[in-house]
């Protein structure tokens, strides 16, 4: 458990937790009278976003109702802090139009006829038509959607217990560039900073506000910062986090990798580079580049090389492309030199999911780690796979046989997830369908590109037959499903969790609150929506009533790993699936509780997390163990083999496990690239992204330059796109926003609800003299969108930006349906795949059992950007590729705010002019992908090979 006075916490305050079962504060309402309020205090885990900070419900002991959230003191990530959307989860709990039951289409889909169904309903209709499909072999059309994940571990295993391959998830609009660039080094897909004890860190992102764990990562820069760390931070906006920055590096964006290739050319020419670490822990020997072969030559000879091969990257040459001057990116190398092992860095999205070939960024960044012998050190960059922790549960169901091409078509071959963003044009193409499909926590229709397609294929009963959405909230997706079913918020639900956020390991109990109050009253519940408000459920007894009901005597096999490990044969429950895990499978938790006299699951019950272990640096260098070794040989080249596997490297003569590649070490040269048709990308490069500015000046007539992508789609402009060409970043964030689930958060609303145009004040003149709230109107490839400018000095000339995260619409004025952060929208499709909407009625105050709603006093529910964009995947990473150059013009006098357009038939011909710039699989030996890359939820080695 964490020692928080060796960590310094400033949070004196938190209730000890000795004092958890009655802690006492004076009641703000009854002021200036000292009225005491007796509270409860029952830990979980925020369900906000995906770094899975510790929350306590503050339950009032009087009414048994939660009065507030705050932050658990001892979860080791979080450290009692939490960002504005922790405690907003009481918003979200009590919300006034929050869904309580699960509601069945009475019309037609879309229509938004809804009657109150049972969850029995529910469970038999959709066992019934999965029974079907299974067994008439179409296992294919069963498909699992999610959204926000937060339920680590059981999902995989539903689904291979059900023996499909059905995974799909959002990781292509969100971050799936990155992990590519991170994956292709070190097989690991994320990064896990030691901000704390690094001496320079570099973010790609707006980490200190909104990045990917970004509260507990936040904690630990600005510990970094005091204890002398320099921050620099490269970001095309003047962002909160780039404020707070000891350089700012505004890069015309999808530029990054030329900067960090300018540094990497610096420490390189210095002869500042750590030469033991990337003598000993990179694949050099393998690199063969540019005519130069490095087998059988020496290592001195391979630097050389890359000098020679990176001699174009002078910080004059990046200067020019980006705008960052020579001068910062040679003091910021320096800098990195200087910082040796206690570099770290950060990068997510941003460059990488905006930009065609972004997922290059991280592979650059990652060189400079490479290059300062920063990884798996103490302050430096270490991987994701040491720190998060995956317990094994009970009996796991054996791999799927089969490969689902709806997820991962033969196109992509290296992409690190499921294309699912495609979706609709996959269906429209032909490739299948889908009979019952579950989406979790999941909004398409809003938050990813090209959402009147979705709307299409939603709509569209041949193609899909039933859909179910789990979901906390209503949607725009929701509105066109058969099923509604109300999933619980944190403090309604079980979930375990676990992130790489600081160089230990811990693990997170979300847990059901008042359910676990009163079973500790003594009170008894078979299912978790008995004691949740209305009929709110949760996902894990779901999925084992669900598999329950589709094999209920077994005999399809599925029943046995949804059966108790401690009654043979018996319905499992969530105590006992998390007991099992609780007592079996986290190191040291059962002797820890066993001091306190508890149980595994009383002890997590009662803290709401535990630290496995911490200073977790080098797990590359762990010896094999006697049992890892037997039967292996050592390679000529080093690598240790089992069953023509590679499993270890020999290290200084001693087998150790190194990185989970094919060479075992950092892979400096990717051979993988090379024999899936990437031969051009065997090493980190730069080549310019889509929304470049000599792409932009393409759009126009201009022919091609260097570094430019010969094969990058051209823009083709629709008839209506008039205005100047601009590049448009539209995936930074409002930090105190959510997706979907933020909606009708009172607290977050209350503090942003707009999402204006950004715009430089030189490009404002130029458009003759536009002003902070004047109307605008951007074309994209395939329609248009119109909002309000502002003007501002925080964005470099040539862009434009705007935030997601608002723009929530509905169809219908009266239901209750988000009231205070959508507006009520005339949505047409005026010809075949032709859409308009219009805001009929933003927000405004309402009626509710809720006093506060009558003083809603904004009245903007923003504007939906990304329903306008089409799809852009990217060949190589698969990932969306978000910003894009759209036409601005001032906006004509029968425009009104937020008024959109999309024609779908257009969307479907960019997603055409992107495909083909894939290069499908097979790959060698008819392989779908690498079998080394890892996938989500793995099928079996057989799947892998594709049928001739
Ligand atoms: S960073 Fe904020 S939203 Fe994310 S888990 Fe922590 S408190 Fe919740």
């Amino acid at each position: 458990m964490t020692d928080f006075k060796r960590e310094g916490s400033h949070l004196a305050s938190c209730p000890p937790v000795e004092k958890w079962d009655d802690w006492v504060e004076l009641d703000p309402g009854s002021w200036p009278r000292r009225v005491e309020k007796h509270y409860q205090l029952v830990p979980t885990i925020c369900f906000n976003c995906e770094s899975a900070c510790g929350l306590l419900a503050y339950v009032e002991r009087e009414s048994g109702q939660i009065a507030k959230f705050e932050g658990n003191p001892l979860h080791p990530s979080s450290r009692g802090r939490l960002c504005p959307k922790g405690p907003a989860t009481i918003n979200q709990i009590h919300d006034p139009d929050r869904i309580l039951y699960p509601m069945k289409r009475s019309g037609p889909r879309g229509a938004g006829k809804w009657t109150r169904t049972s969850w029995d309903e529910v469970l038999e209709t959709f066992a019934a038509r999965m029974r079907r499909a299974i067994e008439e072999g179409r296992r294919e059309e069963i498909m699992y959607h999610v959204g926000r994940p937060g339920h680590d571990f059981i999902m995989d295993r539903t689904l291979q217990a059900w023996g499909i391959d059905g995974h799909n998830s959002h990781t292509n609009v969100c971050s799936s560039s990155a992990r590519l660039g991170y994956l292709l080094w070190h097989y690991a897909d994320r990064p896990s900073p030691d901000h704390a004890n690094a001496r320079f860190i570099l973010l790609l992102s707006a980490h200190l506000e909104s990045g990917h764990y970004f509260n507990p990562h936040a904690q630990r820069i600005l510990e970094g910062k005091r204890s002398g760390a320099k921050l620099a931070v490269m970001d095309p906006r003047l962002s909160n986090t780039a404020s707070m920055a000891d350089y700012w590096m505004p890069t015309y964006p999808g530029t990054e990798a030329a900067v960090l290739l300018a540094m990497a050319k610096v420490i390189l020419d210095e002869n500042r580079y750590d030469r033991k670490f990337m003598k000993t822990w990179t694949n050099w020997e393998d690199l063969e580049v540019d005519g130069f072969q490095a087998r059988g030559q020496s290592f001195e000879a391979t630097i050389e090389a890359l000098k020679k091969h990176y001699a174009n990257f002078t910080p004059q040459f990046a200067e020019k492309e980006s705008g960052v001057k020579a001068e910062v990116i040679v003091k910021i190398a320096r800098e990195i030199a200087t910082a040796g092992s206690r570099f770290a860095s950060h990068l997510w999205r941003g460059s990488a999911s905006g930009n065609l070939g972004g997922w290059q960024t991280a592979r650059a960044l990652v060189l400079l780690h490479v290059l300062s012998g920063s990884v798996g050190t103490e302050g430096g960059h270490n991987l994701n796979a040491w720190n998060k922790f995956v317990p094994k549960p009970f009996k796991v169901p054996p791999p799927q046989k089969g490969w689902n091409e709806l997820l991962y078509p033969p196109e992509w071959p290296l992409s690190t997830h499921e294309m699912s963003f495609l979706l609709p044009h996959f269906l429209k193409e032909g490739r299948g369908r889908i009979d019952c499909y579950f989406t979790r926590v999941f909004n398409p229709v809003w938050t990813y590109p090209d959402g009147f397609s979705w709307i299409e294929m939603l709509r569209d009963e041949e193609k899909l037959g039933l859909h179910a959405a789990l979901t906390p909230t209503w949607s725009e997706t929701a509105w066109f499903a058969d099923y509604v079913l109300p999933m619980g918020f944190s403090s309604e639900r079980h979930d375990l969790m676990s992130q790489e956020s600081y160089a230990g390991r811990w693990i997170g109990f979300r847990q059901p609150v008042n359910r676990v109050l009163r079973e500790r009253g003594g009170e008894k519940f078979e299912c978790t929506y008995q004691a949740n408000p209305g009929e709110v459920w949760e996902e894990d007894e779901f999925w084992i009533n669900l598999s329950w009901a589709i094999d209920p005597d077994g005999a399809m096999g599925i029943r046995q790993y949804f059966e108790s490990p401690y009654r043979p044969g018996q319905k499992l429950t969530v105590d006992e699936y998390y007991g099992w895990i609780f007592e079996n499978s986290v190191p040291g938790l059962a002797a820890t509780a066993q001091k306190e006299g508890l149980t595994p699951l009383q002890y997590m019950r009662k803290y709401g997390a535990y630290e496995i272990t911490r200073d977790v640096y080098g797990q590359n260098e762990k010896p094999l163990s006697e049992a890892e070794l037997s039967g292996t040989r050592a390679e000529s080249n080093g690598v240790v083999t089992k069953q023509a596997k590679p499993v270890g490297v020999m290290i200084d003569d001693r087998p150790v496990v190194g990185y989970n590649t094919p060479s075992r070490k950092l892979e400096l040269f990717s051979r993988t690239l090379a024999d899936w048709k990437w031969p051009e990308f065997v090493l980190p490069e730069y080549y310019r992204s889509h929304i470049h500015r000599s792409a932009q000046r393409a759009s126009l007539g201009e022919k091609a330059a260097d570094f430019d992508r010969k094969d990058a789609p051209a823009v083709e402009w629709p008839e209506h796109a008039r205005g100047e060409v601009f590049t448009l970043l539209p995936i930074f964030r409002l930090p105190n926003l959510i997706h979907t689930r933020s909606g009708n958060a009172k607290y977050l609303y209350e503090i942003s609800h707009k999402n204006p145009l950004w715009i430089n004040a030189a490009d404002a003149r130029k458009l003759g003299g536009i002003r902070t709230g004047d109307l605008m109107k951007v074309h994209t490839e395939i329609g248009y969108f119109v909002l309000h400018a502002w003007v501002t000095e925080g964005l470099a000339p040539g862009l434009v930006a705007c935030s997601h995260h608002l723009g929530r619409w509905r169809v219908t004025k009266d239901e209750r349906i988000e009231r205070m952060s959508s507006a009520w929208v005339d949505l047409k499709e005026v010809g075949k795949g032709q859409w308009k909407m219009r805001q009929l009625e933003s927000v405004s105050p309402y009626d509710s059992p809720d006093p506060e709603t009558k003083r809603v006093w904004w009245s903007d529910a923003g504007v939906h950007q990304d329903i306008t964009f089409p799809v852009h995947p990217d060949p190589v990473s698969g990932m969306h590729c978000w910003h894009q150059m759209v036409r601005v013009e001032r906006a004509a006098s029968d425009d009104r705010y937020g008024d959109i357009f999309v024609d779908t038939n257009l969307s479907f011909g960019v997603y055409q002019r992107w495909k083909a710039l894939a290069r499908p699989a097979p790959g060698p030996g008819g392989l779908r992908r690498p079998l080394w890359i890892p996938r989500a939820v793995r099928p079996e080695e057989s799947a892998y090979y594709m049928k001739r």
